[in-house]
């Protein structure tokens, strides 16, 4: 099982870059593979954190990735 970088496209991710989970309170959070694309170098949970900002962290991934592509 392989998953896609949302910065470059690489298909070879271990695991997957980010999923929520829900909490035993209901509360739903995203958790991270803080996994290091081999392609472009990426850190999830790091260099895409974004302050936990979904529509930021897309703009992260467009902006990381234009310089690989
Ligand atoms: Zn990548």
């Amino acid at each position: 099982m392989s998953f896609t970088c949302p910065a470059c496209g690489f298909t070879g991710l271990e695991k997957i870059p980010w999923y929520q989970k829900a909490l035993p309170s209901g509360l739903v959070v995203w958790r991270t593979s803080h996994e290091i694309c081999a392609v472009c170098g990426i850190e999830f949970g790091r260099d895409d954190w974004a302050g936990g900002n979904l529509e930021k962290r897309s703009e992260v991934h467009q902006r990381w990735g234009k310089r690989f592509k």
